[in-house]
C-alpha cells in the first residue's frame, strides 16, 4: 500500500470510530497496520509507512546515497578495518535491541561532515568527519554511543512517525502556519532525538559499552560548538549541547546498573528491554480494536501536544530575547556636513544587551513642525559583531524632504 492510500485510510479510520461491534475487528486490524505498537514503549502512534515499505524504501534510498557519493568522487567503505569495527559494534548493539530481525547495515562515507545518520530500515551511515570532530575514533564506547543513538531512531521508527505526526498536526489544527513551521518541526524532531538518546544509552549498556563515556561527547561538543539557541534561529532539531550533556549524564547514571563491564553482554537483556529505568515499562495490549484505534489517535495527539509545548517554549524565549535586545540598545547621533557638501547624519549604536549583535536597523524619521512623520528611511547595518557593552558607528546622507523640519532616530530589528 502506498503512503497516500494509507493516509486516506487513516482519515477513514478516524471517521469510523463509532463504537459498532462489527467494526471492532476491522479497527483492530486497521490500528495494527496504520498505528502499530511502538517496539520500545508499546504505545500506538500513527505511522503511514508499513514496516515492509520502510525496509524496501530504506534499501533503495541507501543504495542511491552510496551511488551518489561515489559519483561525486567520495569514497565509501574503503577503510575495511574501520568498517569491520563499525559492523561489529552495530551487530552487538542490534542484537540486544527491540528489533533484531532487520537487515542491519552500516557504511562509512569518506566525507568531512561531523555527522552520522539513519534513513530507517536498519540502514546507518557514518561520515568520516564524525571521528575527530565529535567522537574519539580510538574509543569504542563513543562510537557505540552514536551507533546506539542511530539504532534507537530505527527501532522507534522515527522516520515514518514524523510523517504521521505532520498528518496529526494538520488534522488537529486549522492554523496551518503554527503547525507547519520550522519551529514545530524542529521541536518535534528534538523530542525524537531525546528519545533516541534514551534508547541508545540503554542499548549500549546492555551490549557492554560504558555509558558513562557518553556525556563527555556533549561536553566536548559544547566547548567546541557552544549551545546558543539563537545560532540556530531557535529551530534547533537536537537538544542544545549543554542540555544534552546534562540529559545524557543523568541517563548514564540510570544505565549503569545494566552495564556489566566492557565487552560483556547483559544476560538479562530481554527482560530489561520490557521494563527499565530509561524507557519505562512497555505498555501491554489494549482490550479491543475500538480501544486500540482511540489509543492510537490519543497517543499521536499527545506527541503533537508535547511538540507544541516545546515550540511555545522556544517562541517565548525568542520574544524575550528580542525584547531584551530592543530595550537595552540605544542610539546616539549628530548631524554635520559631509566632505562632499551634503548634510549627513552620523551615529553610534550601543549594545547593552547580553548578546553579540550581528545586524541592526536604524530608522531615520523625517518629521514636520507638528511632529508628524513625513518620510522614513531605514539604514541597515549588517555584518556587525558588537559585543555586549560595546558600540559601533553608522552613517547616512540626509535627504531633502519637503516639509520636514527635524528628524527622529530609532533602532529596530536587532538580530544577533
Ligand atoms: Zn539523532
Amino acid at each position: 500500500m502506498n503512503a497516500v492510500n494509507r493516509i486516506v485510510l487513516i482519515f477513514v479510520l478516524m471517521a469510523l470510530v463509532s463504537g459498532c461491534a462489527e467494526l471492532d475487528q476491522g479497527l483492530s486490524k486497521g490500528s495494527d497496520i496504520l498505528a502499530p505498537r511502538d517496539y520500545v514503549t508499546g504505545k500506538r502512534e500513527l505511522n503511514p509507512i508499513s514496516e515492509q515499505d520502510e525496509v524496501q524504501q530504506a534499501t533503495q534510498a541507501g543504495e542511491s546515497i552510496l551511488a551518489e557519493a561515489r559519483q561525486r568522487g567520495v569514497a565509501v567503505d574503503t577503510d575495511k578495518e574501520m568498517l569491520l569495527r563499525l559492523q561489529e559494534i552495530m551487530n552487538r548493539i542490534a542484537k540486544v535491541s527491540h528489533r533484531t530481525n532487520l537487515p542491519w547495515e552500516v557504511h562509512l562515507i569518506e566525507s568531512p561532515e561531523v555527522n552520522a545518520f539513519t534513513i530507517g530500515g536498519g540502514k546507518i551511515f557514518f561520515y568520516r568527519g564524525a571521528f575527530g570532530g565529535l567522537i574519539d575514533p580510538n574509543n569504542d564506547n563513543e562510537i557505540a554511543a552514536v551507533m546506539a543513538h542511530e539504532i534507537g531512531h530505527v527501532v522507534a521508527r522515527h522516520t515514518g512517525k514524523s510523517m504521521g505526526q505532520q498528518l496529526a498536526a494538520k488534522i488537529s489544527s486549522k492554523a496551518k502556519k503554527s503547525t507547519g513551521g520550522d519551529l514545530y518541526r524542529a521541536s518535534y524532531s528534538t523530542l525524537h532525538e531525546d528519545e533516541a538518546d534514551k534508547i541508545g544509552v540503554l542499548y549500549m549498556s546492555l551490549a557492554g559499552y560504558d555509558p558513562t563515556d557518553v556525556p563527555g561527547i556533549w561536553a566536548r561538543a559544547n566547548k567546541k560548538y557552544g549551545s546558543d539557541p539563537k545560532a540556530h534561529n531557535y529551530a534547533y532539531d537536537h537538544s542544545l549541547n549543554e542540555d544534552r550533556f546534562v540529559k545524557t549524564n543523568t541517563l548514564s547514571v540510570f544505565a549503569l546498573s545494566y552495564y556489566k563491564g566492557q565487552g560483556v553482554e547483559n544476560a538479562d537483556y530481554k527482560t530489561i528491554l520490557d521494563s527499565n529505568n530509561l524507557t519505562g515499562k512497555k505498555a501491554t495490549e489494549e482490550g479491543s480494536g475500538f480501544a486500540a484505534a482511540i489509543k492510537a489517535a490519543a497517543d499521536t495527539y499527545t506527541s503533537h501536544l508535547e511538540a507544541k509545548t516545546e515550540e511555545h517554549k522556544r517562541q517565548g524565549q525568542m520574544q524575550q530575547d528580542k525584547l531584551n535586545a530592543q530595550r537595552l540598545s540605544k542610539v546616539t547621533y549628530k548631524m554635520q556636513n559631509t566632505t562632499t557638501g551634503y548634510k549627513g547624519i552620523f551615529g553610534n549604536i550601543q549594545n547593552l544587551s547580553n548578546n553579540v549583535v550581528k545586524n541592526a536597523t536604524v530608522t531615520v524619521l523625517y518629521v514636520n513642525q507638528a511632529g508628524k512623520v513625513v518620510h522614513s528611511e531605514d539604514v541597515l547595518i549588517q555584518n556587525l559583531s558588537i559585543l555586549p557593552g560595546q558600540s559601533a558607528s553608522w552613517s547616512t546622507l540626509l535627504k531633502n524632504v519637503p516639509g520636514s523640519t527635524g528628524i527622529v532616530v530609532q533602532t529596530s530589528d536587532l538580530t544577533w
